[in-house]
């Protein structure tokens, strides 16, 4: 019998029922529409599967709130990559954290990102800043009234940046921490994957392919994810920044060559990844809120003259 934590560890595939494997039955849809957030046990740290009984009984001391997007990677992944991605490392790192004694409370992750560089492609959904910004503060609202004074804000899609927008909310909810971090920062690709890219390259296929492979097309049909560089300097060599008209840069909508992508390489990044990550979360768990900084309350050494 596997623990909960192995288990969820696994590939989708390995989790589901055999008549769900082999594609029969209605729960085999179900199951597919919401990805990686199901187990075939209820999780206490997955929200989602949580019961009042059992959330009434448990202190937890960390929210984790997974956001991704709707849109558009190359020709062999699917829409929902961001977020089935981003829900498995959060279902992954809390159920680490959380087996290490760490109390923490994965959300419902938010589905739609920023995409106003995509804003002509069917079905990129883009939700705008200042949209991500009412939904936080709802969520951070919600959390600080019943005493949840720790949230994370994982995030999984390029076009999201939280950063400004907790700094406006840690402002209005000054007894709540507020982190944000991108799982794509959190562990840089090199020493895993050979093709560097940031959007349905070879990094997010082979993360797929471990996490949905149900859901990778043949690579065969996957375009090249070649890109055309700005003809700005500042902006090519990253010293400056402007949005990407994702259309008119790229060809398949990918940036990065997914070619050498494996489940392999995709199950060893994601397993590194969810031990940092379940660091994280155990060491923001434990943190006193009056010792947010060493040696907080003591004197701080006098200024040398
Ligand atoms: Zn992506």
């Amino acid at each position: 019998m596997l623990s909960a934590g192995i288990r969820s560890a696994l590939p989708l595939a390995a989790c589901l029922a055999p008549q769900a494997r082999l594609g029969l039955g209605p729960a085999t849809v179900v199951r597919y529409l919401i990805g990686m957030s199901v187990s075939p046990t209820p999780r206490p740290w997955i929200i989602a599967e949580a019961t009042w009984a059992e959330i009434r009984e448990t202190e937890y001391e960390l929210a984790i709130l997974p956001w991704g997007a709707c849109e558009a990677h190359n020709y062999h992944l699917p829409y929902a990559t961001d977020n089935y991605q981003v829900e498995a490392l959060a279902a992954e790192s809390a159920a680490r954290a959380w087996a290490g004694g760490a109390r923490v409370a994965v959300l419902p992750a938010v589905p739609f990102g920023v995409n106003t560089g995509q804003l002509d492609i069917p079905f990129c959904i883009n939700m705008n800043p200042s949209t991500q910004m009412a939904v936080l503060r709802d969520v951070v609202e919600a959390l600080d009234g019943v005493g949840v004074r720790k949230l994370a804000v994982l995030n999984g899609h390029g076009g999201n940046d939280f950063k400004q927008l907790l700094r406006e909310l840690q402002a209005e909810f000054p007894d709540t921490l507020l982190v944000t971090l991108s799982w794509f920062q959190a562990l840089k690709g090199d020493g895993y994957f050979d093709i560097p890219g940031d959007h349905a390259d070879e990094r997010e296929t082979s993360l797929m392919m471990h996490v949905a492979p149900h859901l990778v097309r043949p690579l065969e049909q996957a375009g090249d994810g070649a890109t055309r560089a700005w003809n700005v300097t500042a902006i090519r060599e990253g010293w400056a920044w402007a949005q990407r008209a994702w259309t008119r840069a790229t060809v398949d909508t990918g940036s990065g060559d997914p070619v050498r992508a494996s489940a392999d390489k995709g199950r060893r990044y994601f397993n590194d990844l969810c031990a940092r990550l379940a660091g994280l979360w155990s060491e923001l768990s434990a943190l006193p809120m009056n010792q947010w900084y060493e040696g907080e309350g003591e004197s701080l050494p006098p200024p040398q003259p």
